[in-house]
Formats: C-alpha cells, sequence, structure tokens
C-alpha cells in the first residue's frame, strides 16, 4: 500500500489536513485511535471574530474567517447536512469601564464589519442580565465540530483509507523514498496529535501547553436561542432547549476528568448571564493543544523532512484550521516554505537543546 501522505489524528486539524489533501489530488492514509473526550470532541465549536477582554479582533481574521466559511459551506455541501451555524454573539459588559474600554477601542477602528450593534443600555430581554448594554458581534457562529469529524471518518472508513487504532511508533521507519509504517510506504507522515503531541519522540521539544478545558451542557426554558452570549463564559445554543457553556482553562492538571470545581465556575459565571434555572445536561472535559505564543505549530522536522506536524491550534482551531490547512497542504506538496508565524522553525533552538540534553544524534 503507497500513499502520498500519512496523517495521524483525526481530531479537528488531521481530519481537515487530511480532506484537503484529498481535494488537491493526494492520496492520503490516516490513522486515529478514536477518543471520545479528545479537544475537538469537546469543544463548543465556536467562531468569534472579536475575541478576549481587550476586545482584539481575532490574529488574521480577515483571512481566516473567509477559508472557514468556505470550507465549512462545502463540506455541507457534500454531505447534505448542516453544520456551520451562523449566529451573532453577544458580547456583554461586565462593568461601565468595560463599556468605556470598548467606545474608546472601537472610535477609528477598522473592524467594522464585524460589529452588527453597540448597546449602552441593557437589551432589556427579560431572561438575559446586560445592565450595561454590550456589543452584537456578526460573522460569528459555531461548527458541531464531533458531527463533522464523525461524517469524515466514515467516508474514510467506507474507502479504506482511515486505519482506527493507535500509531505504533515502532513500526515507523524513515526510509530515502519516505516513510514505511507496517506494510505502508508514504511518501511523507503527518502528525496531527493534538496534546499528545508531547509523548512524539520527534516532535516532543515543541513547546506544547496542555491547557483543560470544561463545558457543560444545560437545559432550560425562555432563552432566546438567536444569539451566542458571552460574558466570563459562552453560551452556545445547541437546540431543543440545550446550551453549551464553557470553557474553563486549567494549565495545572492536564488530564481529561470533569471537576466539581470547573462545574462550579462554569455555574456561577452562567448565573451572571442569567437567573433562568436550568438542569445540567451533560459536563465533559478535554485538552487543548495551546502553544505558548498562541500560534500554531506547523511545517517539518528539522532534521526528517519526511516528517511534519500540524498542530498547536489553542482554543481557535475551527477558525484557523481550514486556512492553514490549505496552506500547509500546499507548502508540503510543492517543497515550498510554511509561512514563519506558524513554522515551527521558530523553535529549532528547542530541538537542538532536547537531542543535545538526551545526547542524540542531530
Ligand atoms: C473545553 C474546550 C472547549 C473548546 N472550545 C473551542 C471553541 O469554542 N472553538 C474553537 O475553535 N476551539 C475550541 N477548543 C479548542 C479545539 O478543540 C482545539 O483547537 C482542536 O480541537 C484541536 O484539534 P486537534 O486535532 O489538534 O487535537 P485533538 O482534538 O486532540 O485530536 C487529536 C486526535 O489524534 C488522535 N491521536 C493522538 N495520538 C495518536 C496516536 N499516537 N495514534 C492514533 N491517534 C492519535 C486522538 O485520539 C485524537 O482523535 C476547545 C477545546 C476544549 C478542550
Amino acid at each position: 500500500m503507497k500513499y502520498d501522505f500519512i496523517v495521524v489524528g483525526h481530531g479537528l486539524a488531521g481530519a481537515i489536513l487530511a480532506h484537503t489533501l484529498r481535494r488537491q489530488g493526494r492520496s492520503v492514509l490516516v490513522i486515529d485511535k478514536p477518543k471520545p473526550d479528545s479537544a475537538s470532541n469537546v469543544a463548543a465549536g465556536l467562531v468569534n471574530p472579536v475575541a478576549g477582554k481587550r476586545f482584539a479582533k481575532s490574529w488574521r481574521v480577515d483571512e481566516f474567517l473567509p477559508a472557514a466559511d468556505t470550507f465549512y459551506k462545502a463540506l455541507e455541501a457534500h454531505f447534505g447536512q448542516e453544520l456551520y451555524i451562523h449566529k451573532p454573539i453577544y458580547k456583554i459588559f461586565s462593568s461601565i469601564e468595560e463599556q468605556n474600554t470598548w467606545m474608546a477601542k472601537s472610535a477609528g477602528s477598522n473592524w467594522s464589519e464585524y460589529i452588527l450593534g453597540t448597546y449602552t443600555q441593557s437589551l432589556a430581554q427579560p431572561t438575559i442580565q446586560d445592565p450595561y448594554g454590550g456589543i452584537m458581534i456578526g460573522r460569528g457562529g459555531y461548527l458541531l465540530v464531533s458531527e463533522m469529524l464523525q461524517l469524515l471518518a466514515a467516508e474514510l472508513l467506507a474507502a479504506g483509507l482511515l486505519l482506527p487504532e493507535r500509531f505504533d511508533m515502532a513500526q515507523l521507519q524513515l526510509t530515502d523514498e519516505g516513510v514505511q509504517y507496517k506494510n505502508i510506504t508514504a511518501s511523507q507522515l503527518v502528525f496531527c496529535e493534538g496534546y499528545q503531541v508531547v509523548h512524539n519522540p520527534y516532535f516532543a521539544w515543541l513547546p506544547l501547553q496542555p491547557t483543560k478545558g470544561e463545558v457543560l451542557e444545560v437545559q432550560t426554558q425562555n432563552f432566546n436561542p438567536e444569539c451566542i452570549y458571552n460574558k466570563a463564559v459562552y453560551v452556545v445554543p445547541v437546540g431543543a432547549g440545550l446550551f453549551r457553556i464553557g470553557a474553563t482553562y486549567n494549565w495545572r492538571t492536564p488530564d481529561e476528568q470533569p471537576t466539581r470545581e470547573g462545574e462550579q465556575e462554569l455555574t456561577e459565571r452562567f448565573s451572571q448571564i442569567t437567573s433562568q434555572s436550568y438542569t445540567v445536561a451533560s459536563h465533559k472535559a478535554g485538552i487543548r493543544p495551546a502553544v505558548r505564543d498562541r500560534r500554531p505549530l506547523a511545517g517539518r522536522h528539522p532534521r526528517y523532512a519526511q516528517l511534519s506536524v500540524f498542530n498547536g491550534m489553542g482554543s481557535k482551531g475551527v477558525l484557523m484550521a481550514p486556512y492553514l490547512a490549505e496552506h500547509v497542504a500546499t507548502a508540503l506538496t510543492s517543497g515550498a516554505d510554511v509561512m514563519p508565524e506558524v513554522n515551527i522553525s521558530r523553535y529549532f533552538s528547542l530541538y537542538y537543546d532536547y537531542i543535545n540534553h538526551q545526547n542524540l544524534q542531530p
């Protein structure tokens, strides 16, 4: 069996890269051990063009957003199923100071296409607590990540292009032509293992910061599902009276166990948005592959050019992955360089420290 690419990992990063490579006419085999609590499977799937307390436009959003819109729309047409739901995001001001910060920042900004409205007073919706008003952000929404991955995996499986098993590093051989894995050969192999790249002997030197996140799904009535709400947490309406609330950030305990503290943090923050009663329908935790400089990790290994990585999507994988997958797939097939901001070459000094420390050959 001979392929252009082996892709290890079928989370958001691997799935979008594999699909993009196939669309570009490359033959691809995916190896993925399904993981119900992977970051991709628990993610809220949100896309927010104006994020954070400092009201900053998301990095390269003007390029990433059109690419994400086009990619997910094409997938919807391909599978005949809605996957990417556009919804306005009501960012509620938490104080007069925050309202002032926004007013000052928004004056003369170049992001008006993302803002549907600014409200200095409450919208007066009976179920929402917004005494200082907020901003309505447009062009955002959420992706049904888990559903999309299932559709893509089923398609690969039916075509015999997905091995649903753990990748066994001991079976990997690097050859002059590329790689050999069991009885499979490929010109290139791309690791898309999410935070589990920390166990990968070829890429363990990358500065990944596994970041635990917890999300709740709550059932509640009388809550307007026409927009996503954001004030310390996101509240994403996912249908049938269900709302996804997330997420926490925890760097200390990188495990996938939902905790009482996580639930408490989310419910307390939710209670700042609404006093409606609700029941908790589910509580999940996953680990984000975050990076120190908040930029993804992509590109070829410093020594073994047949090995590459596509990872480090942090908390913005849904927005960034389609554009970056197209860019990385093109670079890997044409031999061009990956763009410097995401290229792992920015961390090559860590690789040399790592091999010196381990007394390995460079
Ligand atoms: C609580 C939470 C909420 C989030 N909310 C959002 C959000 O609203 N919007 C957003 O854009 N992002 C969000 N994120 C972040 C987003 O989930 C990640 O950026 C993205 O899913 C990372 O995808 P990935 O493919 O790199 O990793 P993963 O999702 O971890 O996928 C990696 C895959 O590789 C497989 N794998 C790993 N090692 C091996 C191996 N050796 N052999 C075989 N298979 C292997 C795993 O089983 C898994 O299937 C959230 C994350 C969390 C945890």
